[in-house]
């Protein structure tokens, strides 16, 4: 792994996704087979293999409190191309930094914070969330540990996110979950609507099938779950479909176990 100090010009960062996203690093070491944050590569000119590196953004805390001031008020997303508890923030601390930074600032509360995490280090910094307007999430897309820990070989384990999940609740922070990808033939939405019916909501996010992405997620799955490509292959020639019948069993669970849906999202194949 190639990890690299780097300084930044901003911290906080406008985004089509939500209104600022933060990323204390560039690049993740989580492995997960169907990323495809790795596009981030093209804008900033990176020669390595995505999964390869990691850059630091050592200095993004120390740009934070005048960006708090000088914004107008918004939700803030951390983090879009990494997971901000990446195994390298116990050493560095950036994401514990900007969430201090946060909860002392007096332009707090012109901000909502939603943190995304696969990683059960997130637990370290309770203390500190349970004082911001924040929605902390974890990923999972299934409770099965053969495909997590073959699938995303470096995040917590599925028991982990959730137990995680709870325990946060415990905390008084608001918690949801992010059933993301969902993948053919892997993903049990019944048994994740279960687990997860203590959380505010649910987001659902199904498997973006760009090619580039494709390209190297199918040969994965060929590789270690060869019966699963039929169910894979039946999602690709009939995207539409596939969608609305997850949207349909969505909504079906969705009143079963009394737990919002925040968005189904489904990928715009042009
Ligand atoms: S945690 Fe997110 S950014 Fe990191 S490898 Fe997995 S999908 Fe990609």
């Amino acid at each position: 792994m190639i990890i690299k100090e780097i300084t930044c010009k901003n911290c906080m960062t406008k985004s089509k996704l939500t209104d600022y996203v933060i990323n204390p690093y560039t690049g993740c070491s989580h492995g997960c087979k169907y990323c495809y944050a790795d596009f981030i590569k093209r804008f900033q000119n990176i020669p390595y293999e995505w999964g390869d590196f990691v850059y630091v953004k050592i200095n993004c805390s120390e740009l934070l409190e005048k960006e708090l001031e000088k914004n107008k008020p918004g939700n803030i997303w951390l983090s879009s191309v990494c997971d901000p508890y990446l195994h390298l923030e116990a050493k560095y601390k950036l994401t514990r930094r900007i969430l201090e930074i946060i909860s002392k600032s007096k332009y707090k509360n012109k901000y909502s914070i939603e943190i995304l995490t696969k990683s059960s280090l997130v637990r370290r910094d309770f203390d500190v969330l349970k004082n911001l307007n924040v929605e902390l999430g974890c990923s999972i897309n299934t409770l099965n540990e053969d495909y997590s820990r073959k699938i995303e070989p470096f995040a917590s384990s599925p028991k982990e996110r959730i137990k995680v999940l709870k325990d946060a609740k415990k905390h008084g922070i608001k918690v949801y979950g992010f059933i993301s990808p969902v993948l053919p033939g892997i993903t049990d939405l019944d048994e994740l609507f279960k687990e997860l019916a203590f959380c505010e909501y649910v987001w659902i996010e199904i498997l973006n099938i760009k090619k580039s992405i494709l390209d190297k997620f199918l040969p994965f799955i060929k590789d270690n779950y060869a019966d699963k490509i039929i169910e894979f292959e039946y999602m690709i020639n009939n995207y539409d479909d596939y969608c609305n019948k997850i949207e349909k069993h969505a909504k079906e669970l969705s009143e079963k176990y009394c737990l919002k849906i925040k968005e189904v999202v489904r990928h715009d194949l042009k």
